[in-house]
């Protein structure tokens, strides 16, 4: 008989987990607390309890072809930074393709996950739902936690003295859903991470004044990366990896900094961030640095002390009259349903085998997916999770002994403070094409480029120089999908469909205009040039696709 598994969520993790469940032939059934799918990308207008919760107008930092599923691409109209709406029908297209919604029970909370009394035999959970006020409870032979981490707001006011005196309005910014209602007011948005960013931006259209504090800054960049190209296609290629990994320390260091102030100087936008050498995540906004430079936005330090109506930042500045302030401060996370002998989380942090396993059951038939903050989008990431813990559930891939489980995560604990540092903003971070590569080995599923160089070079320059997209990990192994070399070649065309809505032919240049500019080095025949250049593409212009 089939092996049942409780998968406890239905976001992006859930999804992918209750699909992963059914192509290793095991049988999932997937309890969500609310009453419907889509997790954090589902926009409502109350703040739901247990449930992240989004605000009006979020738009995904991760591009369409590097935040989609490995075997199901986004359809090719769909912009390259999608509204939540527009993700959420991705995830309902999901859902119906692969027939997902008949294994999920809505309304239903799971409320206690515990061993069976022979769990060191049978490795068996019992599972406690409680839906419309009657419990229920159920055994299962594996358990995906799938609950995603931005549920619990984390507002630290001990940080922050006379905040209890503060005669304004004060919440987080799990909170905040659209900029009505705060027409004309001084508004305190506290936190630098991209919440802080994109609220601060949206209010500063409507309020008299919007500053922004920040303690450690952070490197703010465009989602229009190099040639138009969504950032992450630029920058999560196996090639720029490969540079990066190979650079000293100093060297990618001044370079990664130089790539950052190529849009604006950070030191004159008052936004640097305090260690410079940490590779900590961005924050990608278009419009915080016009913002910043129209004086809509102002950047404030760290707020040392409030009283009734104003706030008093760190270098001794004062801003009066302060109306509102949002602590865009993040998250925290916790697993209300488990004992701490299955996962203690502890500053922020759980120890889990490659940030799905704990290391101490005696038989690894629980898995955690989709806790993490990858520099890169979380979709694929979750989707390979789950694709390895399934296989694990099964058999067909084998974890090592507790204590090299045990001596593998403190490794990544040390390594992720090397590169991220120790803020409780970073403490899920990790690399990106390195731990999709890692779960792939758990999986079977990764690119085997040097055989693909002899059998089907193009591909393989392709997955080495062009973006790590999702479809790398459906060319080989267990879960091979006959469409994956396709979407490979076709991703660049997916990419521009949605732009290039009004098509201009390529601009030719005639000979003639050539041998004047190779010929003259004066000013005037370059300018000639380019005037004939313009008149050529003028004539070339045609209105609307072809
Ligand atoms: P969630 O989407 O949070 O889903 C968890 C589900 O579990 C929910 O439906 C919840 O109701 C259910 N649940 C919780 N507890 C229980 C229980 N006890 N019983 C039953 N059901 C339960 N990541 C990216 O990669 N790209 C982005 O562009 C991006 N943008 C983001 C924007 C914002 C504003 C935020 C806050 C995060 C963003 N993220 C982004 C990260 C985000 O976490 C992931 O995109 C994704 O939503 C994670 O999915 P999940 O399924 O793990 O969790
Ligand atoms: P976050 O990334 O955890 O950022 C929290 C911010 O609060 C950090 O700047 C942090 O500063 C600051 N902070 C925390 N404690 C503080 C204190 N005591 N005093 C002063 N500052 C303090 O949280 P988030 O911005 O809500 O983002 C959560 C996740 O959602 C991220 O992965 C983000 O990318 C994602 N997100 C995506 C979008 C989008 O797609 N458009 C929008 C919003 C969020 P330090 O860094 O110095 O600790």
């Amino acid at each position: 008989m089939a092996k049942r598994v409780a998968v406890i969520g239905s976001g992006v993790s859930g999804l992918t987990s209750i699909k992963c469940c059914l192509d290793e032939g095991l049988q999932p059934t997937c309890f969500e607390r609310s009453d419907d799918i889509g997790g954090l990308w589902r926009f409502t207008e109350k703040v739901e309890e247990g449930r992240a919760s989004i605000y009006r107008s979020v738009i995904t930092n991760s591009s369409k072809e590097m935040s989609c599923f490995s075997d199901f691409p986004m359809p090719e109209h769909f912009p390259n930074f999608l509204h939540n709406t527009k993700f959420l029908e991705y995830l309902k297209l999901y859902a119906k393709n692969f027939d997902l919604l008949k294994y999920i029970q809505f309304k239903t909370t799971v409320i206690s996950v515990r061993k069976c009394q022979d769990f060191s035999t049978t490795g068996q959970w019992i599972v406690v739902t409680e839906s419309n006020g009657k419990q229920v409870s159920d055994t299962f032979d594996a358990v995906m936690v799938c609950i995603g981490h931005h549920r619990e707001s984390y507002v630290p006011l001990q940080s922050f003295p006379g905040i209890e005196k503060f005669k304004g309005q004060y919440f987080h910014s799990r909170q905040y859903k659209t900029p009505e209602g705060f027409e004309g007011k001084t508004i305190l948005v506290v936190g630098m991470g991209n919440s802080a960013s994109d609220i601060a931006v949206e209010l500063c259209q409507r309020a008299a004044q919007v500053y922004l504090s920040t303690r450690g800054g952070s490197w703010v960049i465009s989602r229009v990366y190099d040639n138009g190209y969504p950032w992450d296609t630029v920058i999560h290629t196996r090639y720029s990896n490969l540079i990066r990994s190979f650079l000293p320390w100093t060297l990618l260091k001044w370079v990664t900094e130089k790539k950052m102030n190529e849009w604006f100087d950070h030191e004159n936008y008052g936004l640097v961030p305090q260690n410079r050498a940490l590779m900590k995540e961005q924050v990608f906004n278009d419009d915080l640095p016009s913002r910043i430079l129209c004086g809509s936005v102002v950047v404030k330090p760290v707020v040392k002390e409030f009283t009734e109506t104003s706030a008093i930042f760190e270098d001794g500045t004062v801003m009066e009259n302060v109306d509102v302030v949002i602590f865009a401060t993040g998250y925290s996370f916790s697993f209300p349903f488990l004992e701490e002998s299955v996962i203690k989380v502890e500053n922020n942090q759980a120890p889990l085998y490659k940030h799905v396993f704990p290391p101490q059951l005696e038989k690894p038939s629980l898995a955690v997916i989709g806790l993490i903050q990858p520099l890169g989008p979380i979709m694929p990431t979750a989707e390979l999770q789950a694709r390895w813990a399934t296989r694990v559930f099964k058999g067909l891939s084998v974890l090592p002994s507790e204590n090299t489980m045990m001596t593998d995560t403190l490794k990544r604990r040390e390594k992720r403070i090397h590169w991220f540092g120790t803020s409780r903003s970073q403490t899920l971070q990790t690399d990106h094409i390195e731990y999709l590569d890692e779960l792939a080995e758990g999986s079977g599923a990764k690119p085997k480029i040097f055989s693909l160089l002899l059998t089907d070079p193009r591909l393989a320059l392709l997955i080495f120089f062009g973006p790590c997209s999702p479809f790398q990990f459906r060319l080989t192994g267990p879960g091979r999908w006959d469409g994956a070399r396709n979407a490979i070649l076709t991703c660049k065309e997916r990419i521009i469909k949605p732009t290039k809505t009004r098509v201009v032919d390529k601009i030719t240049f005639t000979l003639k205009s050539c041998i004047v500019l190779t010929q003259s080095e004066n000013l005037f025949a370059k300018v000639r040039l380019w005037q004939s250049a313009d008149v050529l593409k003028d004539r070339n212009v045609k209105h609307g696709p072809k």
